[in-house]
């Protein structure tokens, strides 16, 4: 396995593995590794082919008020992690070398960034977007990973790729879970135990949505209405959103008349969480 940090290297190690016909598939993280994380890399394993997984915490699609400052890393976990999950480059490349002085172009996916947490964190897609572009014009994969617990990031990442004629096969991986629940995410490191106690209710606010929806329950507002009652019986978390809303358009959905995505955001201190399901097969 190989760390790059510089892009020209990654681009001379993209062009050889075009010129020998080497399928590349490429995870893009964060870093600060989890079983979420590990989900999406088996999946890009069992495919085959280079699979390059980037660490990059990306500066711009935090908010100003948001963690960028502190957002977890442990390069040195990470790698053997990754060395354990048969990647075999990491792009790791370092805030200047990806945003240079004097850089200036955005990518901006327009409809689909108006609801769920594209409405609460303005410019964040506009940040994920940018930065997956880069990556993409930078590794050149046939085929990317993106995971389901981030489901409004995967419907306009795959819009872009559409859009600008990308010609990548851009792929889900399902939600992996704690034992208890909690959707896996590098942000639980920073739960206290108490807080961490309380972020259970997400799921089991999940649950309950999902009991209502099999029991014939098809308006939304009383989804949401049990949804909220579980989060709301938590002092420790304050809901940003309860949604119930269509899979591919991610607009709000009155009726439920086919599958939809029930989607949650929560603070917990000061720890933004997400998490979502989708009602119905
Ligand atoms: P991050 O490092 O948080 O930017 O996440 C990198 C990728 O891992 C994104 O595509 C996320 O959707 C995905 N991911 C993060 N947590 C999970 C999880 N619990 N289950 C599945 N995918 C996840």
């Amino acid at each position: 396995m190989r760390v790059v940090k510089d892009i020209e290297e990654m681009q001379g190690i993209a062009a050889s593995a075009r010129e020998d016909a080497e399928k590349i598939v490429f995870v893009p993280t964060m870093g600060y590794l989890h079983e979420g994380h590990m989900g999406l890399l088996k999946k890009g394993r069992d495919i085959g082919g280079l699979l390059v997984m980037s660490i990059f915490v990306n500066p711009m699609q935090f908010g100003p008020a948001e963690d960028y400052m502190t957002y977890p890393s442990n390069i040195e976990t990470d790698i053997k992690q990754a060395e354990k999950a048969g990647v075999d480059i990491i792009f790791h490349p370092d805030k200047d070398e990806i945003y240079p002085e004097g850089y200036q172009t955005f990518i901006e996916i327009r409809r689909l960034q108006r609801n769920l947490c594209g409405l609460l964190r303005p410019g964040h897609f506009i940040g994920v977007a940018t930065v997956l572009l880069k990556l993409f014009n930078i590794i050149r994969p046939h085929a990317a990973i993106l995971g389901e617990k981030d489901y409004q990031q995967f419907v306009l990442i795959k819009r872009m790729v559409s859009d600008l004629n990308l010609g990548i096969d851009l792929l889900s991986s399902p939600i992996v879970r704690e034992h208890d629940g909690l959707a896996a995410s590098s942000r639980n490191s920073y739960l206290m135990p108490k807080e961490r106690k309380s972020a259970t209710s997400i799921y089991k606010a999940l649950c309950k949505g999902h009991e209502l929806f099999e029991d014939g329950e098809r308006e939304s507002r009383h989804i949401i209405e049990g949804v909220r009652g579980i989060l709301e019986k938590e002092r420790l978390i304050s809901v940003e959103y309860v949604k119930v809303c269509a899979l591919d358009t991610l607009e709000d959905i009155y009726n439920i008349e086919r599958k939809a995505l029930l989607a949650i955001a929560v603070k917990i201190g000061r720890v933004r969480l997400i998490d979502n399901f989708v009602l119905g097969t």
